[in-house]
């Protein structure tokens, strides 16, 4: 079988550390081995839509910013193919066809969709559009024959719901469909990045993140101000690493040749964390280490940025290819989704 990968993000903002180390550097690493065949990176505007309807511009805006964002950190057109959700239509036509096969129940019950409900403060008022967007995902996956999709733990139910929808339209109209896996990060703490504000998931929609875009003033000023262990008062204190972001962001994010480069007084993570714990070493030191770790990455990742900012024609010319491309495979599918469910009313004249 092929080995496709595909994810998405949706243009509700500028990408995170959370998307950074829950799938992006994923996708970086996978692009790199180039052990696939296709790959597929979309900016999912349609989704994005079901929950800001009444926002376009927003949307609109941020389609370019996460592209910029895609290319910073890495990704390359050239191995990559880039586009925009709303662009590749026979998405909507395998989500109309989709809807057939879930029910209003199992929907309610998907936990990410009910926890983003209490979020948005719905209520009893949820956008049918809303509530449908874990069918339109399967659309999306499927559409590209999907086996990899590499994403932060909040996103294994949609996976599931993928795969059941999978099962049940192979099991009524005949194997069509290829059942997707979920790929997480192999480190825990990358699978859900909290935000700032010490809340579970970073979240554009939140707005407790550290943007990729954030220049170094506007980091400094993040992680001095992030919350921790809230007991560790005096630097003597014994504190907590376990539910503390500030060490969560390090377990993510640092590696031992940051501390030989900016704290060489520790070896490594553990033994910066037993201190901590035992008490005798203050916030300001793990931040001000923390920040140097948060530069590190983002540096580069800025400078490309630049680079793309300046060449916004380039951009939309990638976008452009890839959502032309993108359309040719997903209508392959929508073809032989329909021969499967007999509307190919001109190709097979029965009577
Ligand atoms: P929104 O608030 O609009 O839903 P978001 O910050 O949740 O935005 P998405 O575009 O929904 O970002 O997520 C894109 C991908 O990034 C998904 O695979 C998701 O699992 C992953 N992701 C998002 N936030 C985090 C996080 N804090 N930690 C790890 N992975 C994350
Ligand atoms: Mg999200």
């Amino acid at each position: 079988m092929k080995k496709v990968i595909l994810t998405g993000d949706r243009p509700t903002g500028n990408l995170h550390l959370g998307h950074y180390v829950g799938s992006l550097k994923n996708r970086v690493a996978l692009q790199e081995k180039g052990d696939y065949d296709e790959m597929y990176v979309f900016i999912a505007d349609t989704q994005a839509l079901t929950d800001n309807f009444k926002n376009p511009k927003k949307v609109r805006d941020n389609i370019i910013e996460v592209a910029i964002d895609y290319l910073s950190v890495g990704l390359d057109p050239s191995k990559v193919t880039i586009f925009i959700q709303s662009m590749i239509s026979p998405l909507c036509e395998l989500t109309m066809y989709y809807m057939n096969l879930v029910t209003l129940a199992r929907l309610e019950r998907n936990p990410t969709v009910k926890q983003e409900i209490r979020q948005k403060e719905f209520g009893n008022s949820i956008p049918v559009g809303f509530l449908n967007y874990p069918i339109s995902q399967t659309a999306d996956i499927t559409a590209f024959e999907t086996t990899i999709v590499p994403v932060g733990d909040d996103q294994l139910p949609m996976i599931e719901q993928a795969r059941e929808i999978v099962r049940s339209f192979n099991n009524i109209y005949g194997e069509t469909l290829v059942e997707p896996n979920a790929l997480i990060p192999d480190n825990k703490v990358c699978r859900r990045l909290p935000g700032i504000d010490g809340k579970a998931k970073m979240s554009k929609s939140i707005g407790n993140c550290i943007y990729l875009k954030d220049d170094s003033e506007t980091v400094k000023k993040k992680v001095m101000s992030m919350y921790t262990d809230p007991n560790h008062l005096r630097v003597e204190d014994p504190g907590d690493t376990k539910n503390n972001p500030v060490f969560i962001y390090l377990e993510a994010l640092s590696t031992n040749e940051h501390f030989r480069k900016y704290l060489p007084e520790y070896k490594n993570l553990e033994e910066l964390k037993s201190h901590y714990e035992k008490g005798g070493l203050g916030d300001v030191k793990v931040k001000r280490f923390l920040y140097d770790v948060i530069e590190d990455i983002l540096t580069p990742i800025r400078e490309k940025r630049k680079y793309y900012e300046e060449n916004i024609d380039l951009v939309y010319n990638i976008l452009e290819e890839g959502s032309k491309k993108a359309k040719e495979k997903a209508s392959e599918t929508l073809n032989k989704v329909k021969k499967a469910m007999l509307i190919d009313y001109f190709d097979e004249k029965t009577f």
